[in-house]
């Protein structure tokens, strides 16, 4: 049976004070037996966090890392620099870095493979938008992204790979899928995963829902049989939030 995971991703929010005096706040209560609880902030806060998080069971997770290992690459940051801090999780083709980054589905799948040369576990994110929500392309989409992530990615790293659903239309909206939606499609994108690999692996990977994950309704995401997280934004920022939503899982 899967490991629910409850990961943060604080987008370009928080300072390294604001990020410490965070976790001071959740230590020893976003940590809930049989829940995985990750925190996905800036690269700067990174040292400071995995310091802090240092015997407890939260784990630090980056947002995005380059594809290549080194290189005349101004800005970016690798996957040998971020497993040297200790990191252990990396988000990947968020649907903000499709949009405004230019990532596509090659960059996603080369980063992923980047993220298992440096045994760091990828969040991988894909989600329909809005357009192609109402052109009823939703699953469409989904697996296109997900075929493409996945390519060349042997089904044992798939099997430690997470998915991340975030409908963009969802994201920072309030305007969340239905638990039901949700899973529809989260029920399919593990049938995908099944396609490519096998049973095995496709009841192995996670997948998670995220797009306006609030305490109020993260039980009702946890409920669905294919539902196995959420990756949430704003409401991971606060720490009595981010408590809540760890419980609610
Ligand atoms: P919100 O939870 O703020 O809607 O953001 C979702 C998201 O993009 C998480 O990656």
């Amino acid at each position: 049976s899967r490991t629910p995971i409850i990961a943060g991703n604080w987008k370009m929010f928080k300072t390294v004070s604001e990020a410490v005096a965070f976790f001071e706040a959740v230590k020893g209560k976003a940590e809930v037996a049989g829940v995985e609880s990750v925190i996905c902030a800036p690269f700067t806060n990174l040292p400071a966090l995995v310091e802090a998080a240092k015997g407890t069971s939260i784990a630090i997770g980056a947002q995005n890392l380059h594809f290549e290992d080194n290189g005349a690459f101004t800005g970016e940051i690798s996957g040998v620099m971020l497993k040297d801090l200790g990191v252990k999780y990396v988000l990947i083709g968020h649907s903000e870095r499709r949009q405004y980054f230019a990532e596509t589905d090659e960059t996603v799948n080369k980063k992923v493979h980047a993220a298992f040369r440096h045994s760091l576990v990828p969040i991988v994110c894909i989600g329909e938008n809005l357009e192609e929500r109402e052109a009823g392309t939703t699953k469409d989409v989904c697996r296109v992204q997900t075929e493409a992530a996945f390519k060349g990615v042997s089904a044992e790293q798939a099997a430690q790979s997470v998915i991340a659903y975030e409908p963009v239309w969802a994201i920072g909206t309030g305007k969340s899928s239905t638990s039901a939606d949700a899973q529809d499609v989260i029920g399919y994108v593990r049938s995908i995963i099944a396609e490519l690999y096998d049973q095995a692996t496709a009841d192995a990977i996670r997948i998670q829902y995220g797009g306006s994950v609030k305490p109020n309704n993260v039980a009702e995401y946890m409920g669905q049989a294919d539902i196995d997280g959420a990756l949430v934004g704003g409401a991971s920022l606060e720490p009595d939030s981010y408590i809540a939503l760890v419980e609610g899982a």
